[in-house]
């Protein structure tokens, strides 16, 4: 069942996207060679704390930590560890908060110091990919749209799109319906309407879009073990457009970054 919410239920969901986008900006900052993933889940922890929010994924499913950690050619669900990160490494950090009572859900692939042309390339194209998808979420659409619009773009670049695991309807719960796919068919899947808000989340694998899943239950990495990358929006439909309720714009201004990717999506005043 799609739960649509009003226009002051998105405000509330607007600022718990901004929980978890301030902190992907705090920890842009930090992640650097020498850095291990489990230092950055305590940052990240403390700063949603901070900020009147409790980390959504802690305990979410039995998930034990605040950020999902995935370097290289894991592609989500990573747990933190000790290792430190090494430079030219990327790691892809998921983070989930709840405030009010609604989820925030919020992905970003970084760079761990200087990483080579093709992986950056990989990151830029699934950021982009992020993008195409969130044009075709709008009112009448359907969620295939979105998934044909994402996979279209992706497999043009000799990408492979994760089949197995998907975007979702986001609110009350963070995994909410309906589920996102990034591939499909046109035209197809259930109709957007008014109030929708969704988690839009690309992952790409360099390579096969195949995956193993770790013994860990948890880990999921590329079946070539080739890099894979990972960026996520929270979006609503107002108006009948796409409004992003998460920015990337906490990260841009830590690394210094000038971007107008997000312009046409952001709330009009
Ligand atoms: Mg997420
Ligand atoms: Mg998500």
């Amino acid at each position: 069942m799609i739960v649509v919410k009003t226009k002051e239920e998105i405000e509330i969901m607007r600022e718990s996207a901004l929980v978890v986008s301030r902190t992907l900006g705090m920890l842009a900052k930090e992640v650097k060679p020498g850095v291990s993933t489990l230092f950055l889940d305590k940052l990240a922890e403390e700063f949603i704390r901070e900020q009147g929010a409790i980390p959504g994924f802690l305990g979410l499913y039995d998930f034990p930590n605040t950020l999902c950690m995935s370097p290289n050619s894991q592609v989500v669900h990573g747990i933190p560890n000790k290792e430190p990160l090494k430079e030219g490494d990327i790691i892809s950090i998921d983070c989930g908060a709840i405030k009010n009572g609604f989820y925030g859900d919020h992905a970003y692939t970084f760079a761990v110091g200087e990483i080579d042309a093709e992986t950056q390339k990989l990151l830029e194209i699934t950021k982009q990919s992020l993008y195409v998808g969130i044009k075709e979420f709008k009112a009448g659409n359907r969620v295939g749209d979105v998934g044909f619009a994402i996979q279209n773009f992706t497999e043009k670049h000799g990408y492979g799109v994760v089949r197995e695991l998907v975007g979702h309807g986001l609110g009350r719960k963070m995994h909410e319906d309906p589920e996102m796919p990034n591939y499909g068919k046109k035209g197809v899947g259930k109709k957007f309407i008014e109030g929708m808000t969704v988690a839009i989340e690309p992952m790409t694998n360099m390579g096969t879009h195949r995956i193993k899943q770790h013994k860990d239950g948890w880990t999921i990495t590329t079946l070539d073990n080739k890099p894979s990358a990972h960026f996520e929006h929270n979006v609503a439909i107002v108006n009948g457009k796409p409004q992003l309720l998460s920015t990337f714009d906490f990260i841009y201004a830590a690394l210094g970054i000038a971007s107008n990717e997000e312009d046409e999506f952001r709330k009009k005043d």
